[in-house]
């Protein structure tokens, strides 16, 4: 092979590695988490919440997180979103070392990329609903001021709940509170949606409801990680991660299925 060749070949080969390498980059997962363990102090001595947990879940997936009650299914979800921090392990969500991240900074990250939906709402009880979707607008500052409210409007009109924005949250059905925090939850059009039990406090209909919407965003491209214990509904979900006592379930117990239509 001539000199020429040889360098030619060089070159292709690096343009080639650099092509491969992006696609490696194009292919990694949403959330992986390494070797976690959250041990939480107490008066009766430690205990270990989660231990050893390693799992990937990749963008575009509906997963259930299964698992009894004091199985560590919020305690995942928690330093899934960084509200609270591992004992020992990594949890990255997309380019972010979440478990590395200081107080602050962790606020600006979940305020941009996570939305996160509670069984119990969580919506502030002296701000009217639209205020409550604003609030994350406000704080991360990714809309213009004067567009916010018009934004938190057309959300809350998707979920199907527009009449209430002016009302306090007390003033609306468990059922409409949960559409308000979901439509909360995507105030920033974040990537992911974590849900932690979020029907768990819903009437069945309202929670098929609510599992359709989740559905309907996952085929518009989000990620949703949902907690539930019912059963029935993790037929919604792609993937179910099951939890025992603080360990990812035996592998039978990790069922992959084909996604329910919305
Ligand atoms: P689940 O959501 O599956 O019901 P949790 O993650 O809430 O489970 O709890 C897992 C275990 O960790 C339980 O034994 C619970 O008592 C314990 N735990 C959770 N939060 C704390 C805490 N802040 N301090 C001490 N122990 C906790
Ligand atoms: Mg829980």
């Amino acid at each position: 092979m001539s000199p020429w060749a040889a360098r030619r070949l060089t070159v292709l080969v690096r343009e080639l590695g650099r092509i491969l390498g992006s696609c490696t980059v194009s292919t990694q997962p949403l959330i992986s988490m390494t070797g976690v363990t959250k041990q939480y102090g107490g008066a009766a001595g430690p205990s270990v919440a989660l231990r050893d947990v390693s799992l990937e879940i990749t963008r575009g997936e509906f997963v259930a997180i299964i698992g009894k009650s004091g199985s560590g299914k919020t305690t995942l979800i928690n330093l899934l979103t960084g509200i609270d921090s591992p004992s020992a392990g990594i949890i990255r969500v997309g380019s972010t070392d979440v478990h590395a991240l200081g107080h602050e900074d962790l606020s600006s990250w979940r305020g941009r990329s996570v939305g996160i939906v509670f069984q119990f709402f969580q919506l502030l009880p002296t701000l009217t609903v639209a205020e409550n979707m604003m609030l994350p607008m406000d704080f991360c500052r990714t809309y213009p001021a004067r567009e916010r409210r018009a934004r938190a409007l057309g959300l809350l009109a998707q979920m199907g709940i527009a009449d209430e924005a002016d009302k306090l949250p007390t003033a609306l059905s468990g059922g409409q509170q949960q559409r308000a925090a979901i439509a909360r939850a995507l105030a920033n059009d974040p990537p992911l949606i974590v849900a932690d039990e979020p029907t768990g406090n819903l009437d069945s209909r309202t929670a098929e409801e609510v599992m359709e919407f989740f559905a309907h965003l996952v085929n518009s491209g989000k990620t949703v990680v949902m907690v539930t214990h019912e059963r029935d509904l993790e037929r919604y979900c792609a993937r179910s991660i099951a939890l025992s006592d603080g360990a990812l379930g035996r592998p039978d117990a990790t069922q992959s299925r084909s996604r329910a239509k919305a």
